[in-house]
């Protein structure tokens, strides 16, 4: 590898010390304890708000009404888009049935989930997307129950555009609560709800160690960090395009990294040039959270080829990963670790966060070398089954009782003697 850095990283997302796991651990305990009443002395600490938790009909109504009709469209267009993705997911999910042996007849098949609790982020922007992300794919695998949560805004509530958004895409119950109140409510079934049997959604450290935490007697999509992307960029590029594309994504937070890799040094400089003009023109909170990005986290990588490229993109796994070079074919053929790949100027990351109907709800930390993003498939159990003739399972009872015996499982092998004696009463078995 000749990888050259022109500029690295001095912060990793690891790097965040902090007390995160005690804080959760003894709020989980709290509510586990304390039920309704300390979800909601929790929603008032960390949100200061008093108001209603399940959000009503009427209130759903009032929220609409407060959405732009623009706006609205916009939402169902993103929602739509999504639907039909994960309705082409859901259809590679065929139940399969195959005799193994003559007369056994071996089955797969997928079963929803009763229970899904989405997570809709909404301390530091409104997650709009996320609402439309978790709850359409939980509804379109057909999720019986679909719960919403997200953090009510200081004395005010959810978002609006997001209670329309996840009562468009199919929740059942909206909750305003966040943080690790909401996903607690969400796992022990607060506020009359069902339980939930898997949690999505992305959400800040608390959210995400909650889930952790929580894992086991709930399942979980995956554990979210700070988000990050990579750009893969040869000497065709635009620089402004890329250098657009990596502040976009820095603006996520201040711990989001962004990183270029090329095999085009004057395309990196110039980047480097143009990036800061750019931080420094957006409003100020995002200005912020891009800055503090780009310096601690950001990282500008030269290669010597386009293989030397793919195997470095490969190597981060990133969450989000696009590409802006020539023979888009051989990029998609090449690259293995990402959780979602946007190849061409013509898309970008954006695209996918918002309205494209890929998921956005995808893995973070390098989790791009052993997991995709939020799918259907999360939300489905994979099943088997099987059933036999006496014939078919002659030969299978014999084994059975054979290998149970040599394991030292006397109880198990007798499973198999009592169908070969019955069965077949005139035969002798050794
Ligand atoms: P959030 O909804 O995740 O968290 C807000 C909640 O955090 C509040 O309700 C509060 O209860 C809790 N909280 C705040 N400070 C606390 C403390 N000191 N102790 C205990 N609880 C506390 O919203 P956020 O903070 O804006 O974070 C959203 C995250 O989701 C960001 O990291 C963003 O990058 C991520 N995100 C990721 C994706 C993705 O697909 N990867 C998409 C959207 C958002």
């Amino acid at each position: 590898m000749t990888r050259e850095y022109l500029k690295k990283a001095t912060l990793t997302s690891k790097s965040d010390a902090s007390d995160v796991k005690a804080t959760v651990r003894a709020i989980l305990d709290d509510i586990e304890a304390g039920g309704d009443k300390a979800a909601m002395e929790y929603a008032a600490k960390f949100d200061q708000y008093d108001g209603n938790v399940v959000i009503t009909r009427e209130e759903i109504e009032a929220a609409a009404a407060l959405v732009p009709e623009k706006l609205k469209r916009d939402i169902q267009f993103a929602h739509n888009n999504v639907r039909r993705f994960a309705e082409a997911q859901k259809e590679t999910l065929k139940d399969i049935e195959v005799e193994v042996v003559p007369g056994l007849i071996a089955g797969q098949k997928s079963i929803p989930v009763t229970g899904a609790g989405c997570y809709v982020p909404g301390g530091r922007y409104s997650h709009i997307a996320s609402a439309i992300m978790t709850v359409t794919t939980a509804s379109v695998a057909g999720c019986k129950h679909i719960v919403a949560c997200s953090p009510p805004r200081p004395g005010v509530g959810v978002a609006p555009a997001i209670i329309y958004a996840a009562d468009l895409c199919g929740a059942d119950t909206i909750l305003a609560m966040g943080g690790v109140q909401g996903v607690a409510a969400m796992t022990f079934g607060l506020f009359g709800l069902p339980k939930a049997n898997i949690l999505v959604g992305p959400g800040n450290q608390f959210v995400a160690e909650a889930k952790r935490m929580l894992f086991g007697r709930v399942g979980i999509d995956m554990i979210a960090g700070p988000t990050d992307s990579l750009i893969l960029a040869d000497a065709t590029a635009d620089p402004m395009v890329v250098a657009t594309d990596l502040v976009g994504q820095a603006e996520h937070g201040y711990n989001s990294p962004v990183w270029l890799v090329t095999d085009n040094r004057p395309l990196a400089e110039e980047v480097m040039r143009i990036v800061p003009g750019l931080i420094d023109d957006l409003p100020e909170v995002n200005r912020d959270n891009a800055f503090a990005a780009w310096r601690d986290y950001a990282e500008v990588i030269v290669c010597a080829d386009r293989e030397e490229m793919a195997a470095t993109s490969d190597d981060y796994a990133p969450e989000h990963l696009t590409v802006q070079a020539e023979d888009l074919e051989w990029w998609l053929e090449r690259l293995s670790c990402y959780g979602s790949l946007f190849l061409g100027e013509e898309t970008t990351v954006a695209f996918g966060d918002k309205a494209a109907g890929t998921n956005h709800v995808l893995p973070t930390s390098g989790a791009a070398s052993y997991t995709g993003g939020l799918s259907v498939h999360k939300y489905m159990k994979i099943v088997t089954w099987q059933r036999a003739t006496r014939e078919g399972a002659k030969p299978v009872a014999e084994a059975t009782a054979r290998i149970s015996r040599l394991e030292g499982m006397e109880g198990h092998a007798r499973t198999a003697d009592i169908r070969l004696h019955k069965y077949f009463p005139d035969e002798t078995f050794d």
